[in-house]
């Protein structure tokens, strides 16, 4: 396929501020695609990618390299191309207004393909070592060279990993859905894309086999999978009535989620909860794992913790962050040594999504040969609610965030990549009048007064409402940012300002400046009210009116580990009101 042609829809795709257009617009150019692969490469496209995300292939392209290339391509002077995207700060618009106007026209130009762009692409992130950068270069100038300005702005901005046109995996397995099917189809397309999250290859297993393959997917050592994800309650009374006292719990520990995969050839590679490999962060976990971990090919999943190798207590779950920067990563092991709880066991050789909890548990035990490294969680199978909370203080005492409680009954699977009842999350008090901190997503943002003049100081936050995936205001923050989180939050943002609204942020509110939805912040509040500009939970509780935080406040922790689509979603802070106002009701 013509790379134009696909070039005219993702302008089509960029400008629309509507999440039901942009869907039909992706839609329409599905159906025009017939090839599986092709069906592939378009998918990883949109996202402003060639490989899914794990894998971790980086193209290696600063907005420098880029910039070269442009100047290459258009007969200008780097510095004017640069004076431009200082000015413009979107590669993708330099790059189509320097193509527009380039100096020498090209006589025999190349009419490029889908294909090609991808190809090329490939060559790029292959290329590594001496003389490399120069090769990427030339590569990149290759295809601006024949590319016409609209094509240029899209390849300029692939190559800078940044398509910026809010699109999303769950917006493209809808649209895939429609082109193949229809959109009530979408639940068994994500069901599959939870345990196999490669969007490119659910794109060409749908092509090449139909539904029938879709439903086949299954879990894969190597292949990271969506991970389970927990409900909230305010108190142990409430988590047991939930599950009718069929439970287990374990302690809530504080550190940093890893879903370890044995591959069977030896090898062992660790993913996060953004399914990133982190593996070369965790030189000690993967040795612990091929020592104390009796399976040949598995994915068990755990929480990394910090500890301190002298008390044997745990460290802050800060310091487990410094891992991510040093270089000397060995050296950085032996300082902020790690020890591991596992949690779960999702595949021995065959997969046990469908088995239930203790099932999973049982096996788990069995496989682990504990020591100080590694140990399965801290359980217990409690069989009154006086055990339950017994257990919850102790985990408090011991200075853990609180208890995941877990359903134990026949349907207790593991729900990769959902949200829901059967693991209940019961967090320790913040000390805040809302016991329960929340993590939001930033929409928008608005500039500071004063010392602040200049510089975006207050942000509108919104929540996830998974159902129709798109994200809903809650409040106003500028309270708790630190001179320096400010000064990092402006870096933070940066690219990802927008100046229309993202198609997939719903706001009654006009910030100065758009966000695409990408950086989530625990938030805390005094309490939950009625609001007549936010939309979360708008028309849900009273007509005209959402819901919003009153008093927001930035606890200082920016959540980098949670996409937003993992933020709170719309029904928990729905969920959270109800409580807040039983609780008021029966102290009144
Ligand atoms: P939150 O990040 O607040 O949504 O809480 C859910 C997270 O708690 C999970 O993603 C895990 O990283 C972490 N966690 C800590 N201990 C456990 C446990 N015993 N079982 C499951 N998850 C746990």
């Amino acid at each position: 396929m013509k790379f134009e042609e696909i070039a005219k829809y993702l302008e089509r795709v960029e400008i629309t501020t509507g999440r039901i257009e942009m869907i039909n617009i992706l839609t329409e150019l599905y159906r025009k695609i017939e090839d599986p692969q092709d069906a592939a490469i378009l998918s990883y496209i949109i996202l402003g990618e060639i490989h899914p995300p794990y894998k971790g292939y980086e193209l290696g392209m600063s907005e420098k390299l880029i910039t070269r290339a442009i100047a290459f391509a258009s007969g200008y002077d780097s510095s004017e191309v640069e004076k431009r995207l200082n000015v413009l700060g979107d590669i993708g618009r330099v790059a189509e207004e320097f193509i527009s106007k380039k100096k020498q026209k090209t006589l025999f130009t190349e009419v490029l393909t889908l294909r090609k762009i991808y190809n090329t692409f490939n060559k790029i992130a292959q290329t590594t070592g001496e003389g490399s950068v120069d090769m990427k270069i030339k590569l990149l100038t290759g295809l601006l060279i024949n590319a016409s300005p609209l094509e240029a702005k899209y390849i300029a901005r692939l190559a800078d990993g940044n398509m910026r046109l809010g699109v999303a995996d769950m917006t493209i397995l809808e649209a895939l859905a429609n082109a193949k099917g229809s959109r009530e189809r979408k639940p068994i397309l994500e069901e599959a894309y939870n345990k196999y999250p490669d969007i490119g290859e659910i794109a060409k297993i749908l092509y090449s086999e139909g539904w029938e393959g879709i439903q086949k997917v299954d879990v894969t050592p190597g292949i990271p999978l969506r991970p389970m994800l927990a409900e909230r309650v305010r108190s142990p009374e409430e988590a047991w009535e939930k599950l009718k006292g069929r439970l287990a719990a374990e302690f809530k520990y504080d550190g940093e989620r890893m879903q370890i995969h044995i591959l069977g050839n030896g090898e062992v590679q660790i993913f996060s909860r953004r399914l990133e490999n982190i593996t070369h962060q965790f030189p000690d976990v993967v040795e612990a794992v091929k020592k104390h971990v009796k399976l040949e090919r598995g994915i068990i999943e755990g929480e990394a913790l910090a500890f301190d190798p002298d008390t044997g207590d745990f460290r802050p779950f800060q310091e487990l962050m410094r891992r991510k920067r040093k270089h000397d990563i060995h050296e950085t092991a032996k300082q902020i040594p790690v020890t591991l709880r596992l949690f779960d066991l999702i595949y021995d050789g065959q997969s046990y999504l469908k088995k239930t909890f203790p099932e999973r548990r049982r096996r788990l035990e069995e496989i682990i040969d504990e020591n100080e490294l590694i140990k399965v969680s801290e359980l217990i199978y409690p069989k009154t609610l006086e055990e339950l909370k017994k257990f919850f203080l102790l985990s408090v005492e011991q200075g853990f965030e609180g208890l995941m409680i877990k359903s134990t009954g026949p349907d207790s699977i593991y729900q990769a990549g959902n949200r829901g009842w059967l693991w209940i999350k019961l967090k320790r008090d913040y000390r805040a009048e809302l016991t329960d901190t929340l993590d939001l997503v930033v929409v928008g943002a608005l500039y500071g007064r004063g010392r602040k003049a200049g510089l975006l100081s207050s942000y509108l936050m919104a929540v996830y409402d998974p159902e129709n995936d798109v994200f809903k205001t809650v409040c106003k923050v500028g309270t708790g940012f630190k001179d320096e989180d400010i000064m990092e939050m402006n870096r933070l943002l940066k690219p990802y300002i927008r100046d229309r609204k993202p198609a997939r942020v719903v706001s009654q509110m006009e910030p100065d400046v758009w966000v695409e939805p990408a950086i989530v912040l625990e938030i805390t509040a005094a309490e939950i009210t009625l609001s007549p500009i936010h939309t979360c939970a708008y028309n849900q509780i009273e007509k005209n009116v959402g819901l919003a935080l009153r008093f927001p406040r930035f606890t200082g922790r920016y959540r980098m580990d949670k996409s937003p689509e993992d933020a709170t979603t719309e029904k928990e802070v729905i969920e959270m009101y109800q409580r807040q106002k039983k609780i008021v009701v029966e102290g009144e």
